[in-house]
């Protein structure tokens, strides 16, 4: 796996505008990835810091999340039909 292939913003999902700047402190070389789209910045030792950046865009992004949500709803919304229903049925069953 290539370390210094960087996956797009995580946050605003820019893909040409992150680099990977890496400047000496102390006896470790110390690395920082930045959008230049949305100024994020994330910094860490050399290639954990493209490990780092890489591993968040993995998390799903907003549509995806909003779609996933709504149909979660939709489902419930069916389920509480459904319960209504037999809740009716059940106390109609009482009733006569
Ligand atoms: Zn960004």
């Amino acid at each position: 796996m290539n370390t210094d292939e960087l996956l797009p913003c995580p946050f605003c999902g820019s893909n040409e505008s992150n680099d990977v700047l890496r400047s000496e402190a102390s006896r470790h070389f110390a690395a920082s990835v930045t959008c230049f789209t949305c100024e994020l910045t994330m910094k860490d030792f050399d290639e954990k810091v493209t490990e780092k950046w890489n591993t968040r865009t993995n998390r799903i992004s907003e549509t995806e999340l909003i779609d996933e949500l709504n149909e979660t709803l939709e489902s419930v919304r069916k389920n509480l039909i459904i319960l209504q229903q037999m809740t009716e049925k059940l106390n109609n069953g009482n009733n006569t």
